[in-house]
């Protein structure tokens, strides 16, 4: 999915639907927004690492492909854990790693024109896609997804939000 704002509406709607938010809670203590921060971050972390060198130099787009293959963006998630203290470090490095697992699995349902993901570097260079989605078709999708993910977050809000004095005489 080519845009930054479809891969953060699916690590939402993963967090709300897919049991991805027990899985950012495990472990050590953490707040919930840094563990939230880790995970959006790493939702998008494939494309902040990799489409500067695309657009600044797109001679050097063959280069900079395998940067975004799993086996370096673990490396990624590996060295950006270690801005947190100890015990934090762990937590950070999971939820890293659960934001960029959503985009690697998003990335792999678009068809590519040129290039793809190298989904087992340094094992493999091929770049294996399911193919479901051309790349012009992602960008209306991204904007569903964000809409629908937009009204799970609301709802989730409204859920979260305690009941006041007035909705308590309401709801008696
Ligand atoms: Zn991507």
């Amino acid at each position: 999915m080519p845009d930054l704002l479809g891969h953060v509406a699916v690590a939402r709607l993963a967090l709300e639907l897919a049991g991805v938010a027990a899985v950012l809670e495990r472990g050590e203590p953490a707040s919930e927004d840094a563990r939230l921060a880790c995970f959006y971050l790493g939702s998008i972390l494939p494309d902040l690492v990799t489409r500067p060198f695309h657009i600044l130099f797109p001679g050097c787009t063959a280069y900079v492909e395998v940067l975004d293959s799993p086996f370096c963006l673990a490396l990624w998630a590996l060295m950006l854990s270690q801005a947190f203290a100890g015990p934090l470090r762990r937590a950070a490095l999971r939820c890293l790693s659960a934001g960029i697992a959503t985009h690697v699995v998003i990335d792999l349902v678009q068809r590519h024109i040129a290039g793809g993901y190298m989904l087992l570097f340094p094992f493999s260079v091929a770049t294996p896609t399911w193919g479901l989605l051309w790349p012009e078709q992602s960008v209306g999708l991204s904007l569903a997804l964000a809409a629908v993910a937009l009204v799970v977050e609301i709802a989730a809000r409204r859920r979260r939000r305690p009941a006041t004095g007035t909705d308590a005489a309401v709801h008696s």
